[in-house]
């Protein structure tokens, strides 16, 4: 051991990466008594700060690594805060779990985020409205989804982890602002890991939870050790901001609105993503790969007079699709190269053909909550086939939105999601290698804050029975 982490012995148990997963598996393992390393190359949670949002800067600087996804609480820390206690959402972990296990985890990390100060009330449907919301859009070839969902807010979630940081500062070893270089395995099993700085650090059971910002990493790693790896369909599109008006109806009931289409022309599964009501659109670096794109959040205490969503279209070209993850990276590379951000654009310009100048979109009834977007013309950046999924798919949600397929809606792009990849995993997400674990959204298991946490509640729970047996 050297520097910093002299003082450092081996552990029992090494988690790489202090999102939802880690943190939910770090709870479990030091709570049954184990010593245990967690490591993320962010910041911790007080000094994770945006220089946009600080007012530090007014483009994104491309900080190393980016505030909003990487450091304490993860992804989940500027997080819309969207607790979503349905299973049907946020991940596969029923393919590992079943759905009756996956009930269980649901409820028991939503307690645990609620003991932890997430105490705000848990949107549902009235049935008799969300019966004549799923009416209206099945007439438009939309399917809508009912979830239930527990919205915690930004500024909320930042508090929340604070506590999470509370108890497991004090019974782990946490070390943020530390970068994970690579696994350590010998014989077929875990070893411990290497960090950037040359420190070796040992522990016979490591888990990877490093996000969607780390997937490269991840492909990186599991090339290296020569895990299996499955492609999954790329999700690439555009966020949507509406003003307020339009959504409201829907918002106040649903919170947010989940619906699934079949693009006709393409027959392309798209699907609005993330809603955020009375929100923010932001956008998100991912330093590995040096590309900004566009996400959104919702503050709890901090309202504006807009919502945004995403709307992805999912697609899988051959199979296998060789490099889901390098696909939607040249797409958000385009539309970066030409506006040297996220672009953003009024609807109405996309169909007339021409791209949105400041001017243009001064003139608009939106008014953009990212400022930083630059005016421009996302028909440069998407494939056609992905910008007439998403013009079909905003003809549709006219049906239960009335006036989202109007000329003054703004579309910010591009959104990817790079979960794009999926490691062979057991049912206890242990990969091949004895030992090492995989879990949350950088292992193509999961995609949100709820079934990210369940997932590292598996990985935990699966080292204790495996160490459990063997004693
Ligand atoms: C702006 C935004 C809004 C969102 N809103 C919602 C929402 O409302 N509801 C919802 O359910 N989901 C939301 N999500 C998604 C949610 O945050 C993620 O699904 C969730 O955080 C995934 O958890 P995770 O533990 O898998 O990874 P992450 O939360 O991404 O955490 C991974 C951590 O690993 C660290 N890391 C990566 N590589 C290394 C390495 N080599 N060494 C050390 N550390 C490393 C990263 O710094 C990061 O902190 C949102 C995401 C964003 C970006």
């Amino acid at each position: 051991m050297k520097g910093e982490l002299d003082n450092v012995g081996k552990f029992d148990f090494i988690i790489v990466g202090a999102g939802p997963a880690g943190l939910f598996a770090a709870l479990e393992l030091s709570r049954a008594g184990k010593s245990v390393a967690v490591f993320d190359k962010g910041s911790p949670i007080s000094a994770r700060k945006c220089p946009i949002k600080t007012g530090a800067s007014k483009d994104c600087v491309r900080c190393h690594p980016c505030a909003i996804i990487s450091g304490w609480g993860g992804a989940g820390a500027y997080s819309d805060g969207k607790l979503t206690l349905t299973p049907e959402f946020g991940g596969n972990l029923e393919r590992s779990v079943g759905r009756e296990k996956l009930l269980d985890l649901i409820d028991e990390v939503d307690r645990t985020f609620v003991h932890f100060g997430a105490d705000s009330p848990v949107y549902e449907p009235d049935p008799v409205f969300a019966a004549d919301v799923i009416r209206r859009g099945r007439a438009a070839g939309l399917q809508v989804i009912p979830a239930r969902i527990r919205h915690m807010g930004t500024d909320r979630a930042k508090q929340v982890l604070a506590s999470f940081y509370e108890e497991l500062g004090a019974s782990c070893e946490v070390r943020t602002r530390t970068e994970v270089q690579t696994v350590l395995v010998e014989q077929g099993r875990a070893k411990g890991v290497l960090l950037a700085d040359g420190t070796l650090v040992e522990a016979p059971a490591v888990l990877l939870a490093p996000g969607r910002e780390g997937a490269p990493w991840m492909e990186r790693v599991a090339s290296d050790l020569g895990l299996s790896v499955d492609s999954l369909p790329v999700d690439i599109g555009v966020r949507v901001e509406i003003p307020d008006e339009i959504a409201n109806d829907l918002t106040e009931q649903f919170y947010e609105v989940k619906a699934i289409f079949d693009a006709p022309t393409f027959d392309d599964r798209v699907r609005t993503f993330c809603m955020c009501p009375h929100g923010e659109v932001v956008t998100e670096y991912q330093s590995d790969s040096g590309l900004v794109i566009v996400n959104g959040h919702s503050n709890r205490d901090r309202k504006t007079q807009n919502t945004n969503f995403a709307i992805l279209v999912s697609t899988e070209f051959t199979h296998p699709f060789r490099d889901p993850n390098g696909y939607g990276g040249a797409i958000a590379r385009l539309a970066n190269m030409l506006g040297g951000t996220v672009l953003v654009q009024r609807l109405g310009d996309l169909k007339a053909g021409r791209r949105s100048t400041a001017g243009r979109i001064e003139r608009g009834l939106v008014r953009p909550t990212l400022q930083q977007a630059e005016p421009g013309d996302l028909s440069f950046a998407l494939p056609y086939r992905h910008l007439t999924d998403i013009l079909e798919m905003l003809k549709a949600l006219n049906a239960i939105m009335p006036g989202i397929d109007g000329p003054h809606t703004l579309l910010y792009g591009v959104e990817v999601k790079f979960y794009s990849l999926r490691l062979s995993l057991d049912k206890g997400l242990q990969t091949s290698v004895k030992g090492l674990y995989a879990a949350g959204d950088g292992a193509g298991v999961t995609r949100g804050l709820v079934q990210a946490s369940a997932s590292g509640l598996v990985a935990a729970r699966d080292f204790l029975d495996t160490e459990r047996e063997a004693s």
